[in-house]
């Protein structure tokens, strides 16, 4: 089983096509798609949507999408959300699974910054993908499993600008995800405007 946690705020092509590569790849029978529900790295610097929104939004993604299921255990511990937490929540409800943490080279790199990393490497095995753009130095005292997916230029910080300037945002995230950002007017569009081309 894979974890693939994130903010998900709003969850692109870029996610999409790292987690089921990385189930191909791995043979993984399932990624979970973890939606923080506090992801307390990045609160303060911005508003964070609210984490059942975000579930709305990744579970609208991957409905169609066998391997993928979205998670919501980091929703039902509360607080802030750490990774050691979720492993031990996943593997309580999955007893014997084998646990992959999947995470991109920019999270990789912060590694040494999440709350008991020990334990994060104790019950799984890490698994990164590479982001474009510069190499980033991964942190030593794990084995990690590299995966080659498509390198995919993309990040929810760039899609909220792009909702904000009024460009383009399809093909950048799937038809169901911008529909269920319609349906609850999140990121300034008004409910029920597509926000894209319908201008
Ligand atoms: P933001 O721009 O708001 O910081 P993000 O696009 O980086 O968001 P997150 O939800 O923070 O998305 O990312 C969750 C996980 O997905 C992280 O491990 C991150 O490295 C990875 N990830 C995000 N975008 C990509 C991408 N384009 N390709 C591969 N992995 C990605």
């Amino acid at each position: 089983m894979g974890l693939f946690g994130g903010t998900f705020d709003p969850p692109h092509v870029g996610h999409l096509v790292t987690a089921v590569n990385v189930a191909y790849e791995l043979d993984l029978d399932v990624v979970v798609m973890m939606v923080a529900n506090i992801p307390w790295q990045k609160q303060g610097t911005r508003d964070i949507t609210g984490a059942e929104d975000r579930l709305a939004l990744v579970s609208a993604a991957v409905a169609a999408v066998d391997r993928l299921q979205p998670g919501r255990h980091e929703i039902d511990l509360g607080g802030n959300s750490y990774t050691a937490d979720t492993l031990r929540s996943l593997a309580a409800d999955f007893p014997g699974a084998e646990l992959f943490t999947i995470v991109g080279d920019d999270a990789a790199a912060g590694l040494p910054s999440w709350e008991r990393h020990e334990e994060v490497v104790a019950q799984s095995r890490l698994v990164v993908v590479d982001r474009p753009g510069e190499p980033v130095e991964l942190p030593g005292g794990v084995d990690w499993i590299r995966v080659e997916v498509p390198r995919l230029e993309v990040s929810s910080t760039d899609l909220r600008a792009r909702f904000t300037d009024g460009r383009p945002l399809d093909y950048l995230v799937t038809n169901p995800v911008l529909e269920e950002i319609r349906r609850r007017g999140l990121y300034g569009v008004p409910i029920g405007q597509a926000g894209t081309d319908d201008r």
